[in-house]
C-alpha cells in the first residue's frame, strides 16, 4: 500500500475534507525552500509549510543546534526549574521586542490563548472590571477556544457559534470594559493577506494609551521577518503590551511559542495573593530544544541579513505580480515583505471553487501553493534564491490565466 492510501486508513488532517480532497502529498525530505517527495519529485515550498519555515527545510545549523540540545537536555519541568537555553531566549526576546517578561508555549493557538488570559487576569488582579476583547474583522488568532472567539473569521467559527465568548469588532472606539484589543498587526493572515497601513495600528495604539487598554501583537504570522522587519509592529513604530509568537520562532522546527509581556502586565501577577498567580502552563512549556533551535535560528537573522533578504525577496515578487494589477479578474495586488498576494474576483470567499483548481495545478507546476480561496499568495522562506522567487512569479502568474 502506498503512503498514501496508508495515511487514509489512519490519518485525520488539519482544514481538509478528505471526502472530496486529493490526496495528501507524501514527502520524504526537505531541503532549502524545497519538498522532495516519495517519488523524488521537487515541490518549491511557496508557503513556507504553513507560515513556519524560515531558513529553509533542514537547516544544518538548525539539525545541529537541535541534536546538540537533545543529546544534553531533551526537557524539564518549566515550573520550579529553569535552564540555559530558555533565559538566553528570553533575553534575546526582551531585547528585541523592548518588552520585559517571556511566558512559553507550544503554538500559536497557545500563544494567543496565554496573551487573553494574561489579559483578563492583568484587569481581575488589578481590581477593575474589564472582561471583553476588541478585534478586527477578518481577523485570525488560532483554533482553540479563546483564540476562536477573538477570531473575525465565520466560516471558521461556524460549528462552535454557541461556545464561544463575545468579543466586540473595533469600530474606531474603545469602550471602558475593554480588557484588550488584539491584532494581526500589518498584515491580516488567514483573513486573506490583507494589509493595513501603518497610521491605523498606530491610532489603535494611541487610543489604548489613552484609555489604559492592553495592546496584544497576534505576530505568530508575522514575526520573524516575514515582513521585512523583525516584528511586523516595527513597520508602525508601535509597541504592544503583549505580543504572541510562534511560527517562524524556531525557524520552522519545532512546535514552540512565546507570549512576552511588559512589565505593568507582569507586575499585576507578582503579589502576596496567591490568587494572582497566573496559574497557566503546559507539559512542553519551556521546551529545551524549542530554545535551542529559536537561539540558533536568531543568529543566523543576525549573521546572514535575513531581513535584507525578506525585503529584496519581496520586491522582486511585488515587481513580478504587479502588471496583474490591469488583469481583468484580478480585484487587488498587495503585500508586505516576502508575503505578497492576489485577489482574484471570485465568489465564495475562502471556499471561492478556483481554491482547489489552482492548488492542483501548481503542484503541477512543482510549486506548493495554497490559496485563501480566491487569494493567491506566496511567502517563501526567506532562503529562496531569485530563480526561485521568479519560479513562484511565473506559476502565480499563469494560474491566473487558467481561472
Ligand atoms: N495567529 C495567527 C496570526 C496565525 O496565522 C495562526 C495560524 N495560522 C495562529 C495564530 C494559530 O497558530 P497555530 O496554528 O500554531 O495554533
Amino acid at each position: 500500500m502506498s503512503l498514501a492510501d496508508r495515511d487514509r486508513q489512519v490519518v485525520w488532517h488539519p482544514y481538509t475534507q478528505a471526502h472530496s480532497e486529493p490526496p495528501p502529498l507524501p514527502i520524504v525530505a526537505g531541503e532549502g525552500a524545497w519538498l522532495i517527495a516519495e517519488d523524488g519529485t521537487r515541490y518549491l515550498d511557496a508557503v513556507s509549510s504553513w507560515w513556519t519555515n524560515i531558513h529553509g527545510h533542514a537547516h544544518p545549523r538548525l539539525v545541529r543546534a537541535l541534536s546538540d540540545q537533545a543529546g544534553r537536555l531533551e526537557h524539564v519541568i518549566f515550573a520550579g526549574a529553569t535552564h540555559e537555553p530558555a533565559v538566553a531566549l528570553a533575553e534575546r526576546l526582551t531585547e528585541l521586542t523592548g518588552l520585559a517578561r517571556v511566558f512559553y508555549s507550544d503554538n500559536g493557538s497557545t500563544a494567543v490563548e496565554t496573551a487573553l488570559k494574561m489579559a483578563y487576569q492583568y484587569w481581575a488582579n488589578r481590581g477593575e472590571r474589564r472582561t471583553r476583547f476588541l478585534i478586527l474583522e477578518h481577523g485570525y488568532h488560532g483554533d482553540t477556544v479563546g483564540a476562536m472567539s477573538v477570531s473575525g473569521l465565520p466560516l471558521f467559527r461556524g460549528a462552535f457559534g454557541d461556545l464561544l465568548f463575545d468579543a466586540a469588532l473595533y469600530d474606531g472606539e474603545i469602550g471602558a470594559d475593554i480588557a484588550a484589543v488584539i491584532v494581526e498587526p500589518m498584515v491580516q493572515g488567514a483573513g486573506g493577506m490583507r494589509v493595513q497601513a501603518p497610521e491605523f495600528l498606530k491610532a489603535i495604539e494611541q487610543q489604548c494609551r489613552e484609555t489604559g487598554t492592553l495592546l496584544i501583537a497576534d505576530e505568530v504570522m508575522t514575526g520573524f521577518g516575514r515582513t521585512g522587519r523583525m516584528f511586523a509592529c516595527e513597520h508602525a513604530s508601535v509597541r504592544a503590551d503583549i505580543v504572541c509568537m510562534s511560527k517562524g520562532i524556531t525557524g520552522g522546527f519545532l512546535p514552540f511559542a512565546a507570549t512576552v509581556a511588559s512589565q505593568a502586565v507582569y507586575d499585576a501577577f507578582e503579589s502576596d495573593d496567591a490568587a494572582h498567580t497566573f496559574f497557566h502552563g503546559h507539559s512542553y512549556t519551556g521546551n529545551p530544544l524549542g530554545c535551542a533551535v529559536a537561539l540558533e535560528s536568531l543568529a543566523i537573522f543576525d549573521e546572514d541579513d535575513v531581513l535584507g533578504r525578506a525585503r529584496a525577496i519581496g520586491t522582486r515578487l511585488a515587481d513580478a505580480l504587479a502588471p496583474l494589477r490591469d488583469h481583468p479578474r484580478i480585484s487587488d495586488v498587495r503585500g508586505l515583505g516576502a508575503i505578497q498576494a492576489i485577489e482574484i474576483e471570485a465568489e465564495g470567499g475562502y471556499l471561492a471553487e478556483v481554491g482547489p483548481l489552482l492548488r492542483r495545478e501548481s503542484l503541477r507546476r512543482g510549486v506548493l501553493l495554497r490559496p485563501l480561496g480566491n487569494v493567491l499568495y506566496a511567502m517563501p522562506p526567506l532562503c529562496v534564491t531569485d530563480e526561485e522567487v521568479d519560479r513562484i512569479a511565473d506559476v502565480m502568474r499563469e494560474l491566473i490565466e487558467l481561472v
